[in-house]
Formats: C-alpha cells, sequence, structure tokens
C-alpha cells in the first residue's frame, strides 16, 4: 500500500518522505494527530476536495477527510484549463461564448435544500465576471439531451483559481438534480453570453436602487450589493425587497446583514416570507410576511423617478408579477412596477 501511495505520488509530482513512524507523507506536511491521520491542514484540504465541512470534528468526520485524502491520491481533481484566446468571448470573464468545461471541485450543504458547489479555474485566474451578470450551465436532463440554466456566482472576482455557485435544489429541477448528483472531479460546461450581461455597476445615472427577487433570484442582487458596500467611494442607496417561503429558506442572510452594517445606512433589506399571500404571524418573525406584491413595492421601494433603478430577480411568475418576462425588455403593461409608474430606464430584469 505505502508503495502503491509512494509511486502515485512521485507520478503526480510531489515529494513523499517516511517520517519516524515508516508512515509516508507530503514534504512539506507532517503528520501529528495519530499514527495513521494526515494533520489538520491535510485533513482540511481532503474534506474540502471531497465536499466535507472542515467543522467536522468527529470520528465519523474524520473517518471521512481520510477516505477524501486517499481518493484524491488517486483519483485526483483535472486541473482546469484555459479556453482558446481565439474564441469569442462576450466580457472580460473567462468564460467564452461556446461552453468551456472546467472541474466541480468541491460540494458543502448550505442549508436542508440548497448546496455551494465549487468549480475550479486554473491557478491565480480570476472569473472576472462583469456585475451584474451571470453564467449560463449545460446540465442534462435524463435522457442525456443537455439543459442549460443561468446561475450568478456568489464568490466575488477577487476570489481566485475557483468560484462558486450556490444552487438549490428542486425536485424536479433538472439542472439542479444533475448538479447534485455530481461527482467532485467531473467536468462541467460554462459559458457567457451578451444576453446575461446586465445593468452595470456602478448604474451610471442612478443614485438608487431598488433590488426585488425571490429564492435564488437573491444571487445577482449579492453580486451587485457585494461590489457597491466595497468600494470606495460609492454612494447608491439601495432597498432590496427579498421574498422566501420560510425564514429558513432565506439565503446569504448573515452576509446580507453584513452588507447593511458595512454600508453606514444606505443598504436597507427588508424580508418577506410566507408561501400564501394572506400568510398568518409566524412566531418570532418580526419581517414582512406574505408575498412580494404591489403594496410592498410601494411601501419600501424608492418610488419611480429617473434615477431609480430597480433590478429583478426570481421565479418565472415573479418577473411576470412585477414586470414581464425576463426576455422581453419592456416592462410588461398592467405588471406592478408598469402600475407604480416604473418605466424600461428604471427596471433591470436580471
Ligand atoms: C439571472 C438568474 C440567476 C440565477 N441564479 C441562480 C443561482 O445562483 N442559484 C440557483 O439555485 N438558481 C439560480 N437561478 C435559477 C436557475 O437558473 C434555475 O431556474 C433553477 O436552478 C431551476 O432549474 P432546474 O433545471 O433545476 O429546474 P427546471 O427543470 O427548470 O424546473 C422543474 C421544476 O422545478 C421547480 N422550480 C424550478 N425553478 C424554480 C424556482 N426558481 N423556484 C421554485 N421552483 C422552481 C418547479 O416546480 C419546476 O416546475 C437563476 C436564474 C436567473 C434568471
Amino acid at each position: 500500500m505505502l508503495a502503491a501511495v509512494s509511486l502515485f505520488a512521485t507520478v503526480q509530482g510531489f515529494a513523499l518522505t517516511p517520517n519516524a513512524a515508516g508512515i509516508s507523507q507530503r514534504s512539506s506536511l507532517s503528520f501529528s494527530a495519530g499514527p495513521m491521520l494526515p494533520d489538520v491542514p491535510v485533513m482540511k484540504r481532503a474534506m474540502s476536495l471531497s465536499g466535507g465541512s472542515t467543522t467536522m470534528a468527529t470520528k465519523g468526520g474524520k473517518r471521512q477527510a481520510v477516505k477524501g485524502f486517499f481518493k484524491n491520491l488517486f483519483f485526483p481533481i483535472p486541473k482546469a484549463t484555459a479556453p482558446d484566446a481565439a474564441l469569442e468571448f462576450a466580457s472580460t470573464c473567462f468564460f467564452p461564448t461556446d461552453f468551456h468545461n472546467v472541474p466541480l471541485i468541491a460540494v458543502k450543504d448550505y442549508n436542508y435544500d440548497t448546496k455551494v458547489f465549487t468549480f475550479g479555474l486554473p491557478e491565480g485566474v480570476s472569473l472576472d465576471l462583469p456585475v451584474c451578470a451571470c453564467l449560463l450551465v449545460q446540465g442534462f436532463d435524463e435522457s442525456g439531451e443537455p439543459a442549460i440554466r443561468p446561475y450568478t456566482p456568489t464568490s466575488s472576482n477577487t476570489q481566485k483559481g475557483s468560484f462558486e455557485l450556490m444552487v438549490k435544489i428542486y425536485e424536479k429541477g433538472v439542472v439542479s438534480q444533475w448538479l447534485n448528483n455530481l461527482k467532485v472531479g467531473t467536468l462541467v460546461g460554462f459559458k457567457h453570453i451578451k444576453f446575461n450581461i446586465k445593468a452595470q455597476y456602478p448604474f451610471a445615472g442612478k443614485t438608487k436602487i431598488n433590488m426585488i427577487c425571490g429564492g435564488t433570484g437573491i444571487t445577482p442582487m449579492y453580486q451587485a450589493l457585494h461590489k457597491i458596500v466595497n468600494t470606495a467611494g460609492d454612494n447608491l442607496n439601495v432597498t432590496l425587497l427579498c421574498g422566501n417561503r420560510s425564514p429558513s429558506d432565506i439565503l446569504l442572510r448573515k452576509e446580507l446583514d453584513a452588507a447593511v452594517e458595512k454600508s453606514g445606512g444606505r443598504v436597507k433589506v427588508v424580508h418577506v416570507v410566507g408561501d400564501k399571500p394572506d400568510m398568518p404571524a409566524i412566531p418570532g418573525w418580526t419581517g414582512e410576511l406574505g408575498w412580494v406584491d404591489e403594496d410592498k413595492v410601494k411601501t419600501h421601494c424608492f418610488a419611480p423617478a429617473p434615477d431609480v433603478l430597480t433590478l429583478v430577480c426570481g421565479v418565472p411568475g415573479l418577473y411576470d408579477v412585477m414586470c414581464g418576462p425576463r426576455t422581453e425588455p419592456e416592462v410588461k403593461a398592467g405588471s406592478v412596477l408598469d402600475k407604480l409608474g416604473y418605466t424600461m430606464d428604471m427596471v433591470g430584469k436580471m
């Protein structure tokens, strides 16, 4: 076994040297936890590569980590490669307008139905996705037919060598289920096209930004918020109206709280929870109840004006009610935003 590990490691290009107990180890790392267990940094890496949580402290967690460590030794994750520079690129984004494959390098549970998928990029390379914009993922349905869906990364462009997608897994969802069943190491196709480059930060001519979203529609809003609160000298004001079925479905809640805190009063977040419009009170919940509707937009959002931009993202039903389909630039006649007086130049369909 040791000989096999040693030989494999040599092929992989790093040196294994036996320690005092005769156990092989990477020369830059040491074994300390026990006779057969790698030390904490090695285990953490093994956990993250195998999709496990680094907070696991149980025996089961250790076993998983060790399993992941050896799995990675024998079945290494493919390295991400750069796309051919001659391809067409819609923006600064790493991905061209044709699908380019990168490896899934880790999966972590976020809550009961949502996971964070980490994908590899070449070492030191940023995704460099414009804000706001999303990527298209190529999944496959049960019969092997391609199925393509948009996802907005939750990692920022400062992250190098990888990026993250936070994905809600729907029981009958084609691409979310396909992602859910992927093994770490699988290559996944991404592309980035002009249609998905939406209103661009710093939103020239705008001073007030409304963000109206439902469920995973928070991801493009978070992308913009992150940029707004982390850009020195930015003075945009933001109201985020964020709908979810229940308090436990709210995604990125801590990150949103941190953005509010950091903004010095410029960012306001209003959570709306409920699975019906006349949602009864929920013990301990002090936010809004029901659905994101005309009344709540009127109460919380900046009123229509030339310097106001209203970003919308969510299920097709939310687009329909608020502003009309995502694929049509116009604000649909009779939609909530139309009735309240927001015109096309004041609305961005993410
Ligand atoms: C700009 C943009 C960014 C997005 N970013 C993200 C993201 O970061 N993370 C993420 O998880 N999703 C995101 N989405 C949604 C994503 O593109 C898919 O629509 C979603 O993952 C469902 O795809 P699916 O193939 O699994 O389900 P589908 O096969 O398309 O749908 C099957 C069934 O799943 C259910 N379902 C599908 N979508 C939803 C939904 N949104 N809400 C409730 N039920 C649904 C419905 O019952 C539907 O009939 C984004 C969408 C847009 C427009």
